[in-house]
Formats: structure tokens, C-alpha cells, sequence
């Protein structure tokens, strides 16, 4: 009776070992041969071990599984075809970074690996130290660790192996190279194509084909069609479009673009595990990486891109603002003179042209923002950024991986929150959504600028980066105390992938920015506007109409007094008179305008919720702004707008001017950014919020939490700020 049998393959590096290690696994018992139809040497060897008949393989060596030579081909197909058991990936310790390349290729295929650090001697005697315990849990595989020549750790690493393939576990799916956005969406709408019409056909795993297909893989190409029959057609075209899809966003192969990717990947890894190597590859990338991740500079280069990024925003975006702002004022002229004095003319100049004006004009600041973050994206500093923000992130008990939705989320938090997907671990998962929502988006850029802009002057940039870093610290500290009450335990591990640095195409980046900022303008046409109606309808209804007769006999009797007052004076003095004729009806009309809105249902509303409002410095005006922002938060502004009747007043800067009227300071404006920045976040996000975690609860706890907050530290800037009678 012979013994059941398991087949081992070798695989790995030339000069790796694996000879050496095969020998020393089979010993004498050993069959030299050629692989079929090839002048490759092929080597077998059965041994009796744990109760098996093993049958070891010793593949050629090769740097790649990509099957440019014949060694390569070889190699691959026995493990696609003979399906090896298991197989052992020999790893030349002491040129890690160099034998990654297949370990990672070996992942991405759909089999069992151990891997075998052999060469340990080498790397000792060099200086390099590798964490073992770390490799194997950044790629889910075992590692043992082997000095060939000497026979050390081949037992160890047998026993592994044969444990690994009795193992009923299917190979881990986790833990492999993700490529960047448009290469996972391209490689998941191939795979949804293989499974929805090859399905149970299909040889290998889907993703794997799918990755495959996008790199144009002839042989995998054969080998579907000869399963797909007629079907083959079409998904060889959907195969093209795709890969013509990324060859126009890249301007390079797909197959280049996923070998850079797999690099990235290499580079974090080799980040992570390998503590001193002396002899460092000296290359563009790690150039600038020395500077750009280094210890001491990494940080403050960050915040002063950071602080750079929002500079920009602030001042560049003041250009084009100013004229938006004049479009939107000769509209309201315009309207004006068209229509006939009433409630609709009113509806349109006061409820439509300023709310969804006062929003428009920031759609400049917006560009620019997302502009910059599709540069922190395209350039791959957003991964470095990443990469330093690790260590805080692990004061939260968060990997650095977490940061890139908090990012994100200065963007639009309902990405972000979607962006969460990439995390492994359900609680990370769950904590980095509960503290996205601190990261102030964009949305609430125009709150700060009209706040900031108007109370602060020339520092408004500095202060609303402030308000950022505000944002920032207090997710972390909630992170902080979310991670010891409510997800006690450890962080998954992960490999932080740091891709080469691109020199970003202004094409690329034009999409990426287009395809947030259009969302913007989405909401500016849709949800702002019907806002701004509503809240207009509920501010001037019902309609106090004593107080527009009085309007009327008011106005009648200052045209009287001032048409007196012109026939009485000189020339020369007509102009003034006319100037403060012109201001006393914009005044008359203005003061109508917020009395009506204080009668109002608007008003009545606010007024009641004023106690809750007034610890914090905010009126009732604005806290129905501040209210109304549940919507999308654009609308605060369009509120206040609305409440304070903005455009009737022909001078710029009307609704700051209009704020400080009706007692705002510089300290309640603090205090109200304040609680913008932090209370709760918009329907969209709320969404995705219960979307992502699956659960009410989290969505109210969120809700719940975030206003809490926000309340409290209004409550302390505005509250403290008096005390240092700052306001
Ligand atoms: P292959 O190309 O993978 O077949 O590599 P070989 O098995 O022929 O090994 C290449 C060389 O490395 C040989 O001279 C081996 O003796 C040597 N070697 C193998 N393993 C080790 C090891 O762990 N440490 C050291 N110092 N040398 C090793
Ligand atoms: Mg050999």
C-alpha cells in the first residue's frame, strides 16, 4: 500500500537556494529530467515524510511569474496545471526587496505559500534585519526562516508546508497587492463578466484572470478561449475597452502600471520589515522620500502643504469669486427690473438668486481644493502622507491606511466614508467612519470663508487652518477614546503600499477634480436650491402685512423728505443727498426684511431654539442656519443669506456687514465655525454612514456624538473667550 501523496513545488530566485534546499530535502532520492517539450532542467524527488509520500518539484528559477521566458512559462503553468499542494517560495534574505517581486506575484496567484527566508547567514553578516513575524503577517503567509547550505530550518519549513496543505483553509484572499482605483474598478468589471458568464468554467481564480486579461496575457488568453467558446469575442472587446480605458488615464501599459503598483506595494513592505540595509538602491523615488518621509522634516513639510493647499484656496479663489459674486448681483438687478414688485419677485431674487448665489461663488475655492487633492493623488504623496501620519494614527490604535479616507473626507466625507472599504478589519473599519466626519469637507469651506473672511482679515487663511487642525485633533482624541472603550484590541496589520512618484498628468488631474466638483454643482442645482426656497418660504410666511404697509408709508414719507431736501440744496450737494437717500431705503428695507423673518415661522422656530443657541454666541438666525445645514452644509450660508435679505444691499461684502449689524463678533464667529466644523454631519453622509456600517445604531450614535461635541467646544471657545474678554 503506497502512502497518500502531496506535491511540493520550489519556487524562487536564481541563486536564491533552491537547489541547495531541494537537495537537502530529498537527498539522494532524486530524478533529473527536462520539462516537457523544453531544454529546462526539471528535478523530482519523493521522500517519505509526517506520513506522506512528498513529491518536491524544483521550479526554474525566475524573477517574475509574468511569462516573457520560457523559464517563466514553465514555472507558471505547473502551478496553474498540476496544482501543486503547496508551495515553497524561496526568499534570498539578503536581497529582499528583489525576491518580493515573485513572493507578491505567488499571492496574487490562487495557491498556498510558505515562504523560506533563506540565506539568513548572508543578511546577518550584512547588517539586515528582517522581521519575519511581520512579513508574514503583512502577506498572511507563513515564514520560516532557512540557512540552505547548512541544512538549518529544513525541517521546520517541510512541517510547515505539509501543515499548510493539509490545512482545509482556502488561501488567504486578503493581504495582496490592491491596485489604485481605476485598475480595481477596471479588474472588478472584468471579473463580474468572468463569474456572471463563465462562472463554475473558469480554471483559475476570477480576479486573478481578470488581472491578467488587463495586462494582456496571450496564454491566459488561449486558455479562455478554448473554455468560452463563442463568448469570446466579447469578452476579449470588454477586455480592450478596459485596458484603452487605462491607457488613455495613464499614458502607459496596463502591464507597466500594475508592475509599478506591485513595486509600491514591495516599497511598503520593505518599509515595514526591514530595519538596516547598507547598500541602498539609490533611485528617484527614495530621494525624494528621503526628504519628503523623513523623521524630522516629513511632518513640517506636511502641514506646510496642508496649510499651503488651503492658502491657495483662500486667495487665488478670492479672483474668481468676486466674479461670480457680480454675475449673480446683475441677475438680481436684472430680475428686478423685470418683474413686478410681490412675493415672487421676492421668491426669485431673495430665495433663489442669493441662496444659491452666496453658494455659487465658492465653486472657485472648491475647484481649487479638489484640484489639490488629486495632486497629493496623482503625484503619490498622498500615500507618503499616509505613511507619516502612521505613528499618530497609532496613537488612535489606527494604521496610517485610515488616514487616507480621514483625508479624503476634506474633500467630501461620503467618499471618504466609502473609502473605509479598503480597511481589512471591521472595528478599524467602523472607528475610522465615526471620526471621518471631524475632517472638515469642503462644503463647509464657504462657511469659514464668509466667517473667517469677514471677521479676520488678512489671517482668515491662517484661522481656518486652525479650524482644520482642530478637525484633525479631535478625531484623533475621539479615536483615542473609542479605541479603549468601545473596540478594545489590537489594530490589523497591513502593508502601507508607497507607489513611485508620477509626475501628474494634467488630464488625470482635471478628471479627478471635475469628478468631485461636479457633485457641487449637482447639489447647487438641486438640494441648495430647494432649501434656500424652503427656508425663504418659511421666512416669509406668514406674511406680517402690517409691517409692509408700513414699509410703504415709510418709503412714500423719505422720498418726500428727500425730494424737499434735493430742491432746497445747490448742485454741488445733490449727489450726497442722493447717496444717503439710496442707503436710508436699503436700510428701511433691510430692517422690514428681518423683522418679517423674526414674525415668521422661520422665526419662531429659531426662537425658540434660541436658549440652546445663545451659551455659544449664535443667534437665532444662526441657528437656523446652522440647523438648515443638516441638509448639505452650503446651506448655512444660504440661510444666512436669506435671513439677512443680502443682495438688495448694493455693497460687497453685504452679508458680513449684515453679521456684524446684528452683533456678530469675531469670537461668536469663532465659535460658530467651531461648532460647523464639528456638529452633525450632512443627510448624504448620515447615509453612507448607516450604509457602510450596516447599522442604525452606529448612524445615531454618530449623529449624536458629533453634535455633542461640537456644542461643547463652541461652548468653551465662545465662553472661555469672554472670559479672556476677548469678545
Ligand atoms: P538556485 O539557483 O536557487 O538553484 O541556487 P543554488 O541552490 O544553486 O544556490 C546558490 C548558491 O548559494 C550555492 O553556492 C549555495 O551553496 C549557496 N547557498 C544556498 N543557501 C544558502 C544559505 O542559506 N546561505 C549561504 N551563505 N549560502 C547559501
Ligand atoms: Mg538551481
Amino acid at each position: 500500500m503506497t502512502d497518500p501523496t502531496l506535491t511540493i513545488a520550489l519556487a524562487g530566485n536564481p541563486n536564491s537556494g533552491k537547489t541547495t534546499i531541494f537537495n537537502a530535502i530529498t537527498g539522494t532520492r532524486q530524478k533529473v529530467g527536462n520539462w516537457p517539450g523544453v531544454t529546462v532542467e526539471k528535478k523530482e524527488g519523493v521522500v517519505h515524510r509526517h506520513g506522506y509520500d512528498l513529491k518536491v518539484v524544483d521550479l526554474p528559477g525566475t524573477y517574475s511569474l509574468t511569462p516573457f521566458s520560457i523559464e517563466e512559462i514553465v514555472a507558471r503553468n505547473f502551478i496553474l496545471d498540476e496544482s501543486p499542494d503547496v508551495v515553497i517560495d524561496i526568499i534570498d534574505a539578503s536581497n529582499l526587496e528583489r525576491s518580493l517581486y515573485l513572493a507578491t506575484q505567488l499571492r496574487e496567484l490562487d495557491c498556498k505559500v510558505v515562504f523560506a527566508l533563506n540565506m539568513m547567514d548572508m543578511a546577518d553578516s550584512r547588517g539586515i534585519k528582517i522581521d519575519a513575524r511581520k512579513l508574514s503577517e503583512l502577506l498572511d503567509v507563513p515564514v520560516v526562516l532557512t540557512v540552505g547550505n547548512k541544512e538549518k530550518g529544513i525541517d521546520d519549513l517541510l512541517a510547515k508546508a505539509v501543515e499548510l496543505a493539509l490545512s482545509g483553509t482556502p488561501p488567504p484572499q486578503k493581504r495582496k497587492v490592491r491596485y489604485n482605483q481605476e485598475v480595481e474598478k477596471a479588474i472588478d468589471s472584468l471579473q463580474h463578466y468572468l463569474t456572471t458568464h463563465l462562472g463554475a468554467a473558469l480554471p483559475y481564480h476570477p480576479r486573478w484572470i481578470a488581472i491578467k486579461l488587463i495586462e494582456d496575457d496571450a496564454i491566459i488568453k488561449e486558455r479562455l478561449a478554448a473554455i468560452a467558446g463563442e463568448g469570446i469575442g466579447v469578452l476579449l472587446a470588454t477586455a480592450k475597452k478596459q485596458r484603452a480605458f487605462l491607457v488613455d488615464r495613464f499614458n502607459d501599459d496596463p502591464e507597466i502600471i500594475t508592475t509599478d503598483e506591485r513595486y509600491g506595494f514591495i516599497t511598503g513592505i520593505i518599509k515595514e520589515v526591514l530595519t538596516t540595509s547598507p547598500r541602498q538602491r539609490v533611485d528617484f523615488s527614495r530621494n525624494i522620500d528621503l526628504v519628503l518621509t523623513n523623521r524630522f522634516l516629513g511632518m513640517p513639510i506636511f502641514f506646510f502643504f496642508i496649510w499651503a493647499m488651503f492658502q491657495l484656496t483662500f486667495t487665488v479663489g478670492a479672483y474668481p469669486q468676486d466674479w461670480i459674486e457680480h454675475l449673480f448681483e446683475l441677475l438680481a438687478v436684472g430680475v428686478d427690473h423685470l418683474l413686478p414688485a410681490g412675493w415672487v419677485k421676492d421668491l426669485i431674487i431673495d430665495g433663489i438668486i442669493s441662496g444659491v448665489g452666496t453658494v455659487g461663488v465658492f465653486l472657485p475655492n472648491i475647484l481649487i481644493l479638489f484640484f489639490c487633492i488629486a495632486l497629493f493623488e496623482d503625484t503619490g504623496y498622498m500615500a507618503r502622507a499616509a505613511f507619516l501620519m502612521d505613528k499618530i494614527m497609532h496613537l488612535v490604535g489606527l494604521h496610517g491606511k485610515s488616514f487616507i479616507p480621514m483625508l479624503m473626507g476634506f474633500g467630501c466625507n461620503v467618499p471618504a466614508i466609502m473609502a473605509t472599504r479598503t480597511l481589512e478589519s471591521k472595528t478599524d473599519r467602523i472607528l475610522t467612519i465615526l471620526i471621518t466626519p471631524f475632517m472638515s469637507c469642503s462644503a463647509k469651506l464657504p462657511v469659514y470663508i464668509v466667517l473667517a473672511g469677514g471677521f479676520f482679515g488678512v489671517r482668515a487663511g491662517t484661522v481656518i487652518f486652525c479650524i482644520y487642525l482642530t478637525g484633525i485633533v479631535l478625531s484623533i482624541l475621539t479615536g483615542r477614546l473609542f479605541r479603549t472603550v468601545l473596540f478594545r484590541g489590537a489594530d490589523a496589520p497591513f502593508v502601507m503600499e508607497l507607489p513611485p512618484y508620477r509626475v501628474p498628468m494634467l488630464k488625470s488631474l482635471m478628471i479627478h477634480m471635475w469628478d468631485r466638483s461636479k457633485m457641487f454643482l449637482k447639489r447647487m442645482g438641486g438640494v441648495i436650491l430647494v432649501g434656500s426656497v424652503i427656508i425663504w418660504g418659511l421666512a416669509n410666511f406668514p406674511r406680517a402685512t402690517e409691517l409692509h404697509d408700513a414699509q410703504v408709508q415709510e418709503t412714500a414719507r423719505l422720498e418726500a423728505q428727500f425730494q424737499s431736501e434735493l430742491k432746497a440744496a445747490p448742485a454741488h450737494s445733490q449727489p450726497e443727498i442722493e447717496a444717503r437717500r439710496e442707503q436710508a431705503l436699503a436700510e428701511l428695507s433691510q430692517r422690514v426684511k428681518s423683522q418679517q423673518a423674526a414674525q415668521s415661522l422661520l422665526g419662531r422656530i429659531g426662537q425658540a431654539l434660541a436658549p440652546v443657541f445663545k451659551p455659544i454666541g449664535v443667534d437665532w438666525r444662526g441657528g437656523i442656519a446652522l440647523l438648515s445645514g443638516f441638509v448639505a452644509k452650503e446651506i448655512v450660508v444660504s440661510t444666512l443669506g436669506v435671513l439677512y435679505a443680502v443682495t438688495d444691499d448694493p455693497q460687497a461684502n453685504a452679508l458680513e456687514s449684515a453679521l456684524r449689524a446684528a452683533g456678530m463678533t469675531p469670537l461668536s464667529a469663532l465659535s460658530m465655525m467651531v461648532f460647523v466644523l464639528l456638529y452633525l454631519p450632512c443627510l448624504a453622509t448620515v447615509a453612507a454612514i448607516r450604509r457602510e456600517t450596516g447599522s442604525s445604531g452606529w448612524m445615531f450614535f454618530s449623529i449624536t456624538y458629533t453634535t455633542s461635541v461640537a456644542w461643547l467646544m463652541a461652548f468653551l471657545v465662545y465662553q472661555g473667550g469672554r472670559l479672556l474678554g476677548l469678545g
